[in-house]
C-alpha cells in the first residue's frame, strides 16, 4: 500500500509540474542556481529539476526539537535545496531569512526570554562541544545558520544577540560525505549536521536526513 501511496504521489507531483520563471534580478555568478536560464522542469515538491526529483528519498521525521533555521539570503536560490529539504523532511522547522539584526528581529525578542533551552550551532571560541553538553537533553531549540563559512560568519557577527545564547560546537562530528565536496576538514553539510545534532539532543535516528544527503550529492547537487 505504501508503495501504491508513492506512485501516486509521484503521478501527482508530475500533473503539477511547472517551469520556474527566470528571474533576471538574479546575478550570474559561478555559483549554481536552483534557476538557470534554460527552462527545465521542476518538481513543484522538492524543488529540483524533474529528473533528479528527490521525492522518492525524503523520509518523514516527527522531531520533538524545534530546529530554528537562518538562512543567508545567497542561499536561498541555491540549487541545493537545503532549506526546502529540512522543510520537507522534519514536522518542527522554521525558516528566517536574512543577514543583519534587523532582518531577525522578530527572533531576537522572542529569545530575549527564553534561552535556557536553545541552542546555537555555530562553531567559534566560545563555543562548547555539544557531545559533553550536561544538559543536552533539555533542549527544546537548536538554531543552525545555512550559508557558506563566510556568509554563515557573516550572519554570526551581525547579530550580537546570537552571542547570547549557548552555542555548540561538534568535537567528534561523524565522517562526512559532504567533505570531499566542501575540501574543508571536518565540514558537514547542514543536513549532516542537522542530523548529527538532533540525534545527540533526542538519542535517536535522524539517519533519513545523511540519506537524503547522499542521494543529492549521487545526483550531483
Ligand atoms: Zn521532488
Amino acid at each position: 500500500m505504501a508503495l501504491l501511496a508513492r506512485t501516486n504521489l509521484t503521478k501527482i507531483f508530475i500533473a503539477q509540474v511547472y517551469i520556474k520563471p527566470f528571474d533576471d534580478t538574479i546575478p550570474d555568478t559561478k555559483t549554481q542556481l536552483a534557476y538557470p536560464m534554460s527552462k527545465r522542469l521542476y518538481c513543484p515538491q522538492c524543488q529540483f529539476p524533474l529528473k533528479v526529483c528527490l521525492c522518492e528519498s525524503i523520509i518523514p521525521i516527527d522531531n520533538s526539537t524545534r530546529l530554528i533555521v537562518l538562512q543567508h539570503p545567497s542561499e536561498v536560490r541555491m540549487a541545493k535545496n537545503t532549506v526546502r529539504l529540512l522543510q520537507l523532511s522534519l514536522a518542527r522547522v522554521d525558516v528566517f531569512s536574512g543577514e543583519s539584526a534587523k532582518d531577525f528581529a522578530s527572533l531576537q525578542t522572542l529569545f530575549q526570554h527564553s534561552i535556557t533551552n536553545t541552542a546555537v550551532l555555530y562553531p567559534h571560541e566560545q563555543s562548547l562541544p555539544l557531545e559533553q553538553h550536561a544538559s543536552i537533553h533539555n533542549i527544546n531549540t537548536l538554531i543552525v545558520i545555512d550559508g557558506t563559512w563566510r556568509k554563515a560568519y557573516k550572519i554570526w557577527q551581525l547579530n550580537p544577540w546570537l552571542w547570547s545564547l549557548p552555542s555548540f560546537h561538534f568535537e567528534q562530528a561523524p565522517n562526512s560525505n559532504y567533505q570531499r565536496v566542501a575540501k574543508q576538514p571536518n565540514s558537514l553539510s547542514t543536513l549532516e549536521a542537522t542530523a548529527y545534532a538532533l540525534s545527540l539532543i533526542e538519542q535517536r535516528n535522524f539517519q533519513g536526513l545523511n540519506q537524503l544527503q547522499q542521494a543529492r550529492q549521487q545526483k550531483g547537487f
